[in-house]
């Protein structure tokens, strides 16, 4: 069985004038990613996202990867990360060439699983996990003028039993923040709080000490990604776990954060982060630093379902005795059709559990029709 097809799928979606949605940095009203969909000499179909505009990905697959994709046995799926690092040599750290690997990966993956009859999860992880425990990411900054503690009100009535706010625009509005969702999700609720790197270490830390009586689960990316002193800074300023990982991608990015203890959680996204095979080695390296992971999750339904799937090969942690970690999977909840409307069955985190699906490969059926509204010339 060899790969005879790829094609590239750019999508894209903006929300209504004045109704765009933000972190600390900024406003956004487009959501846009790229699909990749793998065909093989048998007919089977993979599919993949990558986190990367539909015209990057495109010229990046056809200068960088189609040679050595057409032809390519799905099963030999891993060499294809090896090779990121050795050949192209010079560009395997391009945030676009991991991107594009991720959604080649993915489909392969997809591929395998679809042809031995598995999920999934159940060929990285071999765990018997059915369910996850969705986290609404919500109460972002918004361009219209509306309660802050609506869409936590919202997450409460869904049945979240976690969720992740937006924080990040100076002290006393984190407080006033993070005080609402609390109040409003119980002091049972795991919460935690995305600062999107907007700060300086100082101000990082200054916020997290006044926010330190709220028993965050975690605090998000204090400072820009690259800020790698700043990360050691805080961390040994403050009591919260840090999480860090969502722009990072590539092992050796990963290997970077891990062995200098500067965050307590990795988050790597599954279509940026160099796929499930990379994904695999962050979370090995992670393991044995005594490190959390748990994936990061801004993509459409396919780098979501990804997602699930890896989230659920992981093992529980603690793995023993006292009682386990919940296998958080993050849920954005602002409105994103390409989440919510390209899937035969959309996934469902209501009610606080998210169902891994337990059908071949990602276990999804993408539903053409649908993509065809939001796709883009690439
Ligand atoms: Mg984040």
């Amino acid at each position: 069985m060899n790969v005879t097809d790829i094609r590239v799928i750019g999508l894209s979606h903006s929300l209504p004038e004045g109704k765009g949605l933000g972190d600390a940095r900024g406003i956004g009203r487009t959501r846009s990613t790229t699909l990749l969909r793998l065909t093989t000499s048998d007919g089977t179909v993979g599919w993949g996202e990558a986190f990367a505009p539909g015209s990057i990905a495109q010229s990046t697959l056809d200068e960088l990867f189609r040679d050595d994709v057409i032809g390519m046995d799905p099963f030999t799926v891993e060499s294809l990360a090896e090779s990121t690092y050795t050949d192209p040599y010079h560009f395997g750290g391009s945030v676009f060439v991991q991107s594009v690997l991720s959604a080649i990966d993915t489909a392969c993956w997809d591929i395998i699983g679809k042809t031995v009859g598995q999920p999934i999860h159940r060929l990285l992880g071999g765990t018997e996990r059915t369910a996850l425990t969705p986290y609404a990411s919500t109460m972002y900054f918004a361009e219209e003028d509306r309660p802050i503690e609506q869409p936590i009100e919202t997450a409460r009535k869904e049945g979240f039993t976690a969720a992740k706010i937006k924080i990040g625009s100076g002290v006393s509005a984190d407080v006033e923040r993070v005080r609402t969702a609390r109040s409003i999700l119980g002091e049972d609720a795991h919460l935690m709080a995305d600062m999107n790197g907007n700060y300086r270490p100082d101000q990082a830390i200054q916020s997290a000490r006044a926010l330190s009586e709220f028993d965050l689960t975690w605090i998000e990316e204090p400072v820009p990604p690259e800020n790698y002193s700043g990360y050691r800074e805080i961390g040994r300023a403050i009591d919260t776990p840090i999480a860090a990982g969502e722009a990072h991608y590539g092992r050796f990015a990963f290997k970077r954060l891990l062995d200098d203890r500067l965050v307590d959680i990795v988050q790597p996204n599954l279509a940026r982060c160099g796929g499930l095979s990379e994904a695999r080695r962050i979370a090995d390296l992670a393991t044995t630093e005594n490190v959390g992971i748990t994936p990061h999750v801004w993509n459409s339904a396919v780098g979501l379902a990804a997602a699930v799937q890896f989230a659920a090969s992981l093992p529980a942690y603690p793995h023993s005795r006292t009682e386990p970690e919940p296998a958080f999977l993050e849920f954005d909840r602002s409105h994103n059709p390409l989440r919510s409307e390209i899937l035969r069955t959309p996934f469902d985190p209501t009610d606080g559990v998210l169902d891994v699906p337990q059908e071949p490969g990602l276990g999804i059926t993408v539903d053409t029709t649908a993509l065809e509204q939001y796709r883009i010339d690439s």
